[in-house]
């Protein structure tokens, strides 16, 4: 009996079919023994032998990593090095050998679970991904101790699907993708580093399923379907031949879009389309600009916060400087900070609230620690004389809101001049609209902003009333709903009406389902993951907007939100010959 698995989050795509390989992580085994007094320092020369053989060997990783892939992909490994090199963990792995006695495998063991298990009880996810840095690092150190091979996933030599409870960023990175097709995780995010790295390697992976280990045995055969986020384990005969059929269609498909990575996104009634990437860490940004976006659209700034230390004003102004350089002269939009809600980091634990989706969050938070955003304003300030930065506000709910943050930008602005540190004077200052109030009011709101930029993720949930992150009510969250589609509309119409820029960044931009209905209410910029920007531009190219705009009409005309969606299916379907 086959069993299908649609719970997961598409870290890589594609589609794969291959045998099961379960794999547990390398089996170390940790000897456990007291040691006699003078033994002490021997104990703790094997443990600095196996630090300075780990950090040789990361460095190793490191290399392969610049030549294979690149320098920034590299350099995910320099936070490991860093946790090697940590004084707290190493005096207290030190502290264990001579005041417990314990060898130095079981101290480094039991410093790493300590750390491990006060990460786990955070609730943040970026945090919590952290713990697979720490087991791999702690992995290596005691088998550099026992001096034993490790049996890690390269030394498989059959062709695989690997299933993993989690994998290190080690691990991700040094697979042979010859060999290794692609894998599947219990746990980890689409920002964890092994999601990443998957991205970037081109393998495609399905991460953050909760149970898929254990509902597959090594040997199972399975269909890894990474364009749906579905995985089907012993499937029948028929539906093996049938996605047979369909890995080959979407690998010629992506042979294909990749070929329009350098022609315009041009309407055949010669519109101009702008397609720009969302990136969540600097490291992205290569892969967005080989796929041929002409910015970044939405730099969710908030990812370089997720540290327990909150990144000082160089250290932000060095990260939003070097994607800004990178794509000079195209525009990068960075938005301030957007905690809160879902993306709760330590430092704003003490805002746990009954409705966080409701409460302190992105500009509200800002406003609350004055402080933290006039060191970000000055960051992206400075950042905006080495290209063409634009900077926003998420969740503006209210004019006064945004004439505020507007005034401090002003201020901030003063000091710099009164410091002589340079700016960009004619810098665009825009926000998101994704509170129904700003939709409301987005023709008062257009007399002060330089642009929008609508967040459907959050529209939507706040016009139905539906919590984005919500399994049991996701049936509501509908970007076709009517009312979202008026709303739009109505957004589209304000910014026109006060020559004000628009752009879209939520993932509605990204679905080549709604390519169509977005260009139809009046959208021609839009900013999405990189995955789609293809498929998107091969859709942009293939319509008309005068087609566009009479399918919104049929679509507003209607009621239910399931028709809306037939009729959107249908045409994708009839058009494209996707389902
Ligand atoms: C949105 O709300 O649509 C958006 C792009 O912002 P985020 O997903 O980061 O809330
Ligand atoms: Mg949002």
């Amino acid at each position: 009996m086959s069993t299908t698995i649609e719970k997961g989050i598409i870290a890589s795509p594609g589609i794969r079919i291959g045998k099961a390989y379960v794999y547990h992580g390398d089996t170390i085994i940790i000897p456990k023994y007291t040691i006699r007094e003078d033994e002490i320092t021997y104990e703790l020369s094997r443990f600095e032998d196996a630090i300075e053989k780990t950090k040789n060997e990361l460095k190793d990783i490191q290399e392969q990593i610049a030549s294979s892939l690149s320098r920034d992909m590299a350099d995910i490994f320099t936070s490991h090095i860093m946790v090697l090199e940590d004084p707290l963990i190493e005096d207290k792995i030190r502290k264990t050998i001579i005041e417990k006695r314990r060898n130095a495998e079981w101290a480094i063991n039991d410093v790493s679970l300590e750390l491990m298990n006060s990460l786990s009880g955070i609730k943040d996810d970026y945090l919590r991904e952290r713990i697979i840095d720490i087991s791999d690092i702690n992995k290596r150190l005691i088998s550099n101790l026992q001096k034993t091979e490790s049996t890690s996933l390269q030394h498989i030599t059959d062709e695989v699907i690997v299933f993993a409870p989690d994998l290190t960023p080690s691990e991700t990175a040094l697979m042979d993708k010859e060999r290794i097709l692609a894998f599947v995780t219990d746990r980890g995010g689409r920002t964890s580093h092994t999601a990443i790295m998957a991205r970037a390697l081109e393998i495609p992976a399905i991460v953050g399923t909760m149970n898929a280990t254990s509902l597959v045995k090594t040997g199972d055969m399975v269909i890894l379907d990474a364009v749906h986020g579905r995985i089907i384990i012993n499937p029948a005969s028929e539906t093996i031949d049938e996605y047979k059929q369909y890995e080959a269609e979407f690998e010629e498909l992506e042979i294909e879009l990749a070929k329009l990575t350098n022609l315009p996104a041009k309407t055949i009634d010669s519109e101009e389309i702008f397609i720009y990437g969302n990136i969540e860490i600097p490291d992205e940004m290569k892969i967005i600009k080989d796929h041929g976006a002409q910015g970044i659209g939405l730099f969710r700034s908030e990812f370089l916060f997720m540290d327990q230390s909150l990144p000082d004003e160089e250290k932000q102004f060095q990260e939003y400087r070097r994607v800004v350089e990178f794509f000079n002269p195209l525009p990068v939009t960075i938005r301030t900070i957007d905690v809160g809600a879902d993306k709760v980091y330590a430092y704003t634990n003490h805002y746990r609230e009954r409705n966080p989706f409701l409460g302190c969050r992105a500009i509200r938070f800002s406003m609350e620690n004055i402080d933290l955003f006039r060191i970000q304003l000055r960051a992206i300030l400075r950042a905006s004389s080495y290209g063409n930065l634009k900077l926003m506000f998420p969740m503006i709910t209210t004019v006064e809101e945004f004439k505020k943050a507007r005034g401090i930008t002003e201020d901030v602005m003063n000091e710099l001049r009164r410091d002589r540190i340079s700016f960009d004077e004619k810098i665009k200052i825009g926000l998101m609209i994704e509170v129904p109030s700003a939709a409301v009011n987005a023709d008062i709101l257009g007399k002060y902003a330089d642009f929008f930029s609508v967040g459907t993720n959050d529209l939507v949930q706040y016009l139905l009333a539906v919590e984005r992150t919500s399994e049991k009510i996701a049936y509501l969250y509908n970007p076709l709903n009517l009312s979202v589609l008026r709303f739009l509309k109505q957004i589209a119409e304000a910014a026109k009406f006060n020559n004000v820029d628009l752009s879209i960044c939520g993932e509605m931009a990204g679905e080549p389902q709604y390519t169509m209905v977005l260009l139809g209410l009046g959208f021609r910029h839009l900013s999405m993951s990189p995955v789609y920007m293809h498929q998107v531009k091969k859709i942009v190219r293939s319509v008309s907007i005068r087609e566009c705009e009479g399918m919104v009409a049929s679509l507003l005309a209607l009621e239910d939100t399931d028709e809306i969606e037939g009729v959107v299916r249908k045409n994708f379907k009839e058009k494209f010959d996707q389902a």
